[in-house]
């Protein structure tokens, strides 16, 4: 069991199935821990062939040094999680790695095939800029060895042909790497961008779906939908409980017919102002029709409820004389019972609110 849970991490190292919602971070954890771990596994290989079938023993010295570099920074970005200090790690190992073998190998048994991976990894790992400052660094130094052919290079066959080839190759190959990179960074970009965008228009989309257009407060499904959450949640948990309140403006078709339809709509505006000025936070208020809200008090009994209610009602009462045309308001109140269905326990704040108008409005009634 335990030895297949490691064959599938040795299989996630060389699939890169590493996951993160940072586009830019997912593509430098799987890199960071797939080359790490490539480097440590040719490294280990190329030691074992270097010392006993080769007999390269200073070849050999080196791939063990670095190999155990390589392996300090695989436990850095495996088990510790530090992906900086392990690609720092890693560029320091292999930069030193590959001017040191190319310094000892000169070209023999063309050695120096290997070091297309300087570019290809350098500046993968470290992105476009840093990585081709790294890289550049790397051939500032190896160019004039190979050069001034410091040492027997290739057994003497080392030539001007020789060098104009190989740092070509190696300007061409850092180039490509560079391009790749830099698309690669620029489409992440735009993902990224898109992403922003998609978020942005999706809350203002929430915002035109939840919220009434007239009076700014939630619209009859953004309040329907907290109902129903608070109503599942009473259901199911039997400490919860919560309260409603429906609200209707008094007498609101005579300002209509004596003000206007649109004073009417600045009443509704500024009396939305009041209340919400005044409910508490948690507590909620939604346009359920016409000049009709339905409030939700969580957590509330009724006589909590009752007192909020009646609070709000002076409120309104005190404040009428900032409204376009003064108002007065009716309250139903009732809280959820063990028991209740959704359309009684609807029917009850709307029967409350009737006992409210009845009763000679401007007033707050309880069931
Ligand atoms: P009551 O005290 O019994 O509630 O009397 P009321 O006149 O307020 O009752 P009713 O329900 O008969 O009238 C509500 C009026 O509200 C009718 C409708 O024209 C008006 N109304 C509904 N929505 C709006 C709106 O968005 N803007 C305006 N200006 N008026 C609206
Ligand atoms: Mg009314
Ligand atoms: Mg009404």
């Amino acid at each position: 069991m335990i030895r297949r849970m490691k064959m599938m991490k040795m299989l996630d190292l060389l699939a890169g199935n590493m996951r993160t919602d940072d586009p830019f971070k997912l593509r430098q954890t799987i890199l960071a821990n797939v080359f790490i771990f490539l480097s440590l596994a040719v490294l280990f290989i190329f030691f074992f062939l270097n010392y006993f079938v080769f007999h390269d023993i200073w070849t050999a010295r080196l791939d063990v040094v670095s190999a155990m570099l390589s392996l300090y920074a695989l436990y850095k970005v495996r088990i510790q999680n530090n992906l900086q200090d392990a690609i720092v790690l890693n560029d320091v190992n292999l930069f030193l790695f590959f001017l040191a073998y190319a310094y000892i190998n000169k070209n023999d048994d063309f050695g120096l095939i290997w070091l297309v991976f300087v570019p290809m990894f350098m500046i993968s790992l470290n992105g476009y800029r840093r990585g081709l400052i790294i890289t550049a660094f790397f051939y500032a130094i190896l160019f004039p060895i190979a050069y001034l052919n410091i040492g027997v290079w290739q057994n003497g066959e080392w030539n001007l042909h020789s060098f104009v080839r190989f740092s070509m190759v190696s300007i061409l190959m850092t180039y490509v790497a560079y391009i790749n990179e830099i698309s690669i960074y620029k489409t992440n970009l735009a993902l990224k961008r898109m992403r922003e965008k998609e978020r942005e228009y999706n809350a203002l989309l929430e915002q035109l779906s939840y919220r009434d257009e007239l009076t700014g407060v939630r619209n009859r499904r953004a309040i329907q939908e907290l109902f129903e959450k608070n109503f599942e949640r009473a259901r199911t948990d039997k400490r919860y409980r919560f309260s409603l309140v429906m609200v209707d403006i008094d007498h609101f078709k005579r300002i209509n017919d004596t003000y206007g339809h649109q004073q009417g709509d600045r009443v509704l505006k500024r009396f939305c102002e009041i209340m919400e000025s005044r409910i508490r936070e948690g507590d909620m208020m939604g346009r359920w029709g016409g000049e009709e809200f339905l409030m939700i008090f969580p957590g509330c009994d009724l006589e909590d409820a009752v007192r909020k209610a009646e609070m709000l009602r002076q409120t309104l009462e005190a404040e009428k004389e900032s409204l376009p045309v003064p108002v007065t308001a009716s309250f139903g109140v009732t809280e959820y019972r063990p028991g209740d269905t959704r359309a009684e326990l609807l029917h009850r704040v709307d029967e409350a609110l009737y006992g409210a108008k009845a009763a000679g409005r401007n007033r707050v009634e309880a069931l």
